[in-house]
């Protein structure tokens, strides 16, 4: 981690650095966070990679939660996951989740929301954080992984008993909020049971004053899955996974919104990075101010 900006965080960093922080409190401010990476094989990554007839090559991985500020309030898409608590395909930790909060100014216990696309480890770390949060996820998703859960059947799956028990305790503390077709959770900030990666797979969007973007999470790992239509490696549903992509496709052609696949490094360049020394893991999605 370095502490220079990229290129292009003057780009927005004048309007930013005047709030002396990330924080805006009018309109919205949509911001990628960075936590880890992890080298990755293309025909590892792909299903069926040698059908598509392209070298084989390494490529990053980022692995990111989102941060959604609404006039001031603040919700949450993904929790990332303590990479130092296990290695479960290669990652490296980047900066600890509640320091990449940190440096973008928010405290979890201000955390309103957080929505939780999927179950996989990489997404539901450090929910215990925000203790005041409604937690938001579809019940296709907690039916399948608490069923799995109560069942013992959690060996060789991307998440662990451990990972899933508070989002059970938010469940039994009132705090857990099904979703169970589009829905708009947060002011501005839409979510879409999508299937495929996992049974429950959310993406979501957010939309301010005709601005828009499209947060696919793991429904699209990499946009080159988006504009060809190439499924992960991983998924619960091949069927589910591809006609998931093609909605995406249809979204973005039809709003002309961006996307931001859930683990792709272009995103850090696409995106301008935030001034400072936050630029070296934060990303501004969307800044639309009032
Ligand atoms: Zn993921």
């Amino acid at each position: 981690m370095t502490t220079d900006a990229t290129p292009g965080a003057t780009e927005t960093g004048d309007a930013l650095t005047t709030t002396g922080n990330l924080r805006t409190n009018t309109g919205t401010r949509v911001l990628q966070v960075k936590y880890g990476e992890r080298q990755v094989r293309l025909s590892d990554a792909f299903h069926d990679f040698e059908a598509h007839g392209m070298p084989d090559a390494e490529v990053t991985m980022d692995y990111n939660f989102w941060t959604v500020e609404r006039d001031g309030r603040i919700a949450l898409v993904d929790t990332g996951y303590d990479v130092s608590e296990r290695d479960w395909l290669g990652e490296v930790s980047v900066l600890p989740v509640p320091a990449g909060l940190s440096l973008a100014g928010i405290d979890p216990l201000d955390v309103e929301l957080v929505v939780l696309t999927h179950f996989h480890f990489d997404h539901i770390g450090w929910v215990h954080l925000f203790e005041n949060a409604r937690i938001v996820c579809s019940r296709i998703e907690y039916e399948y992984w608490i069923g799995k859960k109560r069942a013992g059947e959690l060996a060789g799956e991307f998440t662990t008993a451990e990972l899933l028990q508070p989002i059970e305790d938010a469940a039994e503390a009132g705090r857990l909020q099904f979703v169970d077709g589009e829905e708009e959770v947060f002011p501005g900030l839409s979510v879409t049971p999508i299937g495929g990666h996992c049974p429950g797979e959310l993406f979501a969007t957010i939309v301010d004053g005709g601005q828009g973007i499209i947060l696919a999470a793991d429904a699209a790992h990499f946009g080159i899955q988006i504009e060809q239509g190439w499924p992960f490696f991983a998924y619960t549903d091949l069927d589910d996974m591809l006609a998931g992509l093609a909605q995406i496709k249809a979204l973005a052609d039809a709003t002309g919104w961006a996307v931001v696949p859930g683990h792709d490094p272009a995103v850090r360049t696409s995106f301008p990075a935030a001034p400072g020394e936050a630029g070296s893991v934060i990303n501004v999605l969307m800044d639309v101010q009032a």
